[in-house]
């Protein structure tokens, strides 16, 4: 049973009101529809491989529980959007969980595994990189070794770092410029 000072009130609102950058658009707004079902949870990929629960989290974000910031949980939702399509009550789960997210994030709760692909995209402009087997992979089907990406346009890695700095985005993430990855 969760102790009523856990319960933060005015949490749902900063969830929604944390998703609903245009006036009036209403997508994590749909989080008041829930009504606990669990097709989410039964339709989620990392569930089945995690003690990860989906209705959980939605859930904790109902009440305004507001430790769904501190969960490990969070992170584990790959954004398949699975559950985004089967929820009876058209609540836009994967939103509401990237706005979680969002929100630990600014708590300085990002998960490390998600600051090594923003460490990626300010290094190589994406959080895939192309490597030597890409290169091959594409001269084998007659393309040119390098595709025409962010990675191999210094002009555009320059636009993609300047925006990283201006968002405080390299900040955000613990970005190390000197090392080009995360401070120790
Ligand atoms: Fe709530 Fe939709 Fe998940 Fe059912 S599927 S528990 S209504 S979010
Ligand atoms: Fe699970 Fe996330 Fe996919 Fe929804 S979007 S089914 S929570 S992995």
């Amino acid at each position: 049973m969760m102790k009523a000072e856990e319960l933060n009130k005015g949490f749902v609102n900063e969830i929604i009101e944390a998703g609903t950058p245009v006036p009036g658009e209403k997508e994590v707004a749909s989080l008041k529809s829930c009504y606990q079902c669990g097709t989410c949870t039964g339709s989620c990929p990392s569930g089945r491989r995690t003690a990860y629960r989906t209705r959980k989290v939605i859930r904790q974000a109902l009440l305004g529980i507001d430790s769904v910031l501190d969960s490990d949980d969070i992170w584990k939702c790959t954004t398949c959007y699975t559950c985004y399509e089967r929820c009876p009550r058209d609540v836009k789960v994967t939103e509401i969980i990237k706005t979680i997210r969002n929100l630990a994030a600014k708590k300085g709760n990002m998960a490390t595994p998600h600051k090594m692909t923003a460490v990626y995209v300010l290094k190589a402009g994406h959080a895939v990189p192309a490597n030597d087997d890409t290169a091959k992979l594409r001269k084998s089907i007659g393309l040119a070794e390098k595709a025409p990406i962010a990675q191999f346009s210094q002009k555009d890695m320059d636009e993609i770092r300047t925006i990283a700095k201006n968002l405080k985005f390299d900040e955000l993430i613990g970005f190390d410029w000197k090392t080009m990855g995360l401070k120790q």
